[in-house]
């Protein structure tokens, strides 16, 4: 979780509306107190789901650092089935991408249709720039990752995320050894 903004928006028009936080089990201990914050302060009920298997238990399945060797099979067990499993019983979900994020996110719509999954799925600030998220977060004292601060454009697993360098867009730490791009949450 990299702040509070969406669970900030959305439970201005939904309070009480339930954040799903994927605990992967490879989050930075400072991701883990930006969920923790959110809860305690937001009126949201967030949901921690985790995979089927504990990092150990696919350890002993699939040998050791899987992110480092297949990273698709890694998020498919540790972010993409679980949060198939989560969004049972939702017509629709939300999440925070944005255009200027990077190039591959650079046509994201508000409104579409997560084939995938069946559901409506929003992305209700796809057009802000990282000024809007800033603007947001001082006029609504939200809650942020404090790795932003230490040089990270954009936070997932620690294995798959590294600082970004000046003129890098945000998410050129995600996943820098390799071709990805996206986790598979986003399809
Ligand atoms: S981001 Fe990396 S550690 Fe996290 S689920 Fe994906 S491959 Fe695994």
């Amino acid at each position: 979780m990299a702040d509070g903004v969406l669970a900030h928006l959305v439970s201005r028009v939904a309070p009480g509306v339930d954040v799903v936080f994927l605990d992967t089990g490879l989050h930075f201990p400072e991701t883990l107190r930006v969920r923790d914050e959110v809860a305690r302060r937001l009126p949201v009920n967030v949901r921690s789901i985790r995979p089927r298997l504990t990092v150990g238990q696919q350890d002993g399945e699939y040998g050791p650092r899987l992110f480092n060797r297949s990273p698709d099979d890694c998020c498919q067990l540790r972010k993409v089935e679980p949060l198939e499993r989560a969004l049972t019983g939702y017509d629709a979900w939300a999440a925070g991408l944005r255009r200027d994020e990077s190039p591959t996110r650079a046509n994201t719509p508000v409104v579409t249709f997560d084939a995938r999954r069946g559901r409506v799925k929003v992305n209700p600030i796809a057009a802000w720039k990282q000024a809007d998220v800033d603007a947001y977060i001082a006029r609504y004292d939200i809650p942020v990752n404090e790795l932003f601060r230490r040089g990270y454009g954009s936070i997932g697993c620690w294995p798959c995320t590294r600082r970004t360098k000046a003129g890098e867009d945000p998410r050129a730490g995600r996943w820098a050894m390799f071709e990805k791009t996206e986790c598979g949450l986003h399809v």
